[in-house]
């Protein structure tokens, strides 16, 4: 029997919906189109972003220090961490019942709590440059940098956020107990929300005060598990150059050079597309044979498939 072609796919915000309902129904589309992979032979593993959701945390955990004096400010990390165990409760029923509803019932779901470690000297920590929770005035922003610690920006004319580092994933802390659930055939998901960000002092893993790039997250994922495919399922079907201008271009099938080119020449918004470009191109250079897609959760299988979505891989 040919070996099974291994994805791993990182979810983006459009598959997971921004509250709680919206979630409820938005997992169980993703979960067919998921399964729809497992269907075709696809061995499949799981990640996923949480920037709707570790802001929603974050503010629960901020209505609580209000409330009750006696809880103490909860660490980022342990958002990260709630927004993980909450969306992977809802993602594997999904996943479940969707194999189930289609008489697949050899493949256990189940969601790894998972650490990514980052570097403690990373240059992230001292610009923080990714926006969580909701918009504030300037005088509450003013009020919570001053009560916790928070850097607060102005955020594109909307009000004021607070912004957290966003430093690059070094090491996945649990990858061997994550291989072996994927070699043993398990669905699994893995990574959520970037991982939880954590810095190792000797034996001591430290929660760190950051949100990991699920991008970055799942291309360290798709490396370390050997895969042959990452897809990053988004909001658009390609990418594109000259984005939004008159003259603009989707991409296709493009080379690791000529998506470097596209990256020098700016095409692609910091924070939204590029991350998930240089994702795609840090693993299809990473090996010979090694592809990435980028398209929308609808289209996956016809992007494997060749027939939609920009495809980066070696020259
Ligand atoms: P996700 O939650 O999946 O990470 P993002 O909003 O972070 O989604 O990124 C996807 C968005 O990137 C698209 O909806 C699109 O508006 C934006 N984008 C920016 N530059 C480009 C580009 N060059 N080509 C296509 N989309 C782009
Ligand atoms: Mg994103």
């Amino acid at each position: 029997m040919a070996k099974k072609k291994r994805i791993v796919i990182a979810l983006g915000g459009n598959a997971l919906g921004n509250t709680l309902p919206e979630q409820m129904e938005a997992v169980k589309t993703t979960s067919r189109a998921i399964v729809d992979l497992i269907e075709e032979g696809c061995e499949v593993v799981v990640a996923h972003g949480n920037g709707p959701q570790v802001g929603m945390v974050n503010n629960a955990m901020i209505a609580l220090t209000h409330e009750d004096p006696q809880q103490p400010n909860t660490p980022l990390s342990v958002c990260v961490a709630m927004s993980q165990a909450y969306i992977g409760y809802d993602l594997q029923n999904a996943l479940r019942e969707e194999l189930l509803n289609r008489n697949i019932t050899d493949i256990p779901v189940a969601t790894m709590i998972t650490q990514v470690r980052v570097d403690e000297d990373d240059p992230a920590f001292s610009c923080p440059s990714k926006p969580i929770g909701r918009f504030l005035t300037k005088e509450q922003a003013d009020e919570m940098a001053k009560k916790y610690d928070y850097i607060m920006k102005e955020d594109a004319g909307r009000g004021y956020r607070r912004v957290v580092a966003s430093p690059k994933p070094q090491e996945i802390v649990e990858i061997g107990t994550i291989r072996t659930m994927v070699d043993s055939g398990d669905l699994v998901i893995a990574c959520g929300g970037g991982g939880i960000p954590v810095t190792r002092q000797g034996n001591h893993l430290k929660g760190a005060s950051a949100v990991i790039d699920k991008d970055f997250a799942s291309c360290l994922l798709a490396k370390e598990l050997d895969a042959d495919f990452l897809i990053i399922l988004t909001a658009v079907e390609k990418a594109a150059i000259n984005y939004g201008k008159p003259n603009q271009k989707w991409l296709d099938d493009i080379t690791v050079s000529e998506a470097k080119q596209y990256i020098d020449e700016g095409h692609f918004a910091p924070g939204s597309m590029l991350p998930k470009i240089q994702a795609a191109v840090e693993f299809a250079e990473s090996k010979p044979g090694r592809k990435a897609l980028i398209t929308l959760l609808e289209k996956a299988k016809e992007g494997i498939q060749g027939t939609t979505g920009t495809r980066i891989q070696l020259d």
